[in-house]
């Protein structure tokens, strides 16, 4: 079975691939956007992530007739009230400028004290074959927000995230930018909502 990853996130993607990997779907075979003919992207005008990951998900399985896996995630961050959220990506203004993102939500915290800094990634992934066949996932991360960005792997807000598995470790606490890739999946938003769809996964592959 072809299953479609439909992101046009480089470093996302690359997670969606690890993860199903290390889930060991057998008879299927992961292929990203650059592997099918270009379709235009949809546009993100979902209130929720599981409208944009639907979205995402409906217009590949579309637009290539094969089973397609979308993921909508972002930060969730207590003191904003849940936002950045679905603008997670584009929070600066420009889409997708993790830099620019970053800088912006660290001044906008900048008085926020330790105890209200609270946030979560979150994943919805999507599902969708065909024949119209549609599941959704969900998968959250609690952590804090840091002051400063560390680490260097990892992509988007990693470099201000805390996990909440790591506080107990004090000053020597690893934002989500210091994990290795293979403890990054195992803990993150991502790897919990894909889990949720592999039985899905193995049932049409068989
Ligand atoms: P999407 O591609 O519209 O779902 O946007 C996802 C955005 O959320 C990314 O551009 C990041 O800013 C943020 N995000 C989602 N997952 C992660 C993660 O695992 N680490 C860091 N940032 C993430």
């Amino acid at each position: 079975m072809q299953l479609l990853l439909a992101s046009n996130n480089a470093k996302k993607l690359g997670e969606l691939r690890r993860i199903l990997d290390a889930a060991g779907l057998e008879r299927v075979e992961l292929l990203g956007l650059s592997a099918v003919a270009a379709y235009p992207e949809p546009r993100e005008t979902g209130r929720t992530f599981a409208d944009n990951a639907l979205i995402k998900a409906r217009a590949g399985a579309r637009a290539t007739g094969l089973i397609t896996v979308a993921d909508d995630s972002g930060l969730a961050v207590e003191e904003l009230g849940g936002m950045p959220g679905v603008l997670s990506a584009r929070w600066s203004g420009g889409h997708g400028d993790d830099t620019a993102n970053n800088r912006l939500l660290l001044a906008q915290l900048r008085d926020v004290p330790e105890e209200r800094r609270r946030c979560a990634f979150v994943s919805v992934c999507a599902l969708v074959t065909p024949d119209g066949h549609e599941e959704l996932s969900e998968g959250r991360w609690e952590g804090r927000l840091l002051t400063q960005p560390r680490g260097q792997n990892g992509f988007g807000y990693d470099p201000l995230f805390l996990p909440a598995e790591e506080e107990h470790r004090g000053a020597s606490a690893r934002s989500s930018a210091q994990l290795t890739p293979a403890e990054k999946d195992a803990l993150s938003h991502r790897g919990k909502a894909l889990a949720g769809l592999v039985p899905a996964l193995r049932r049409l592959a068989d």
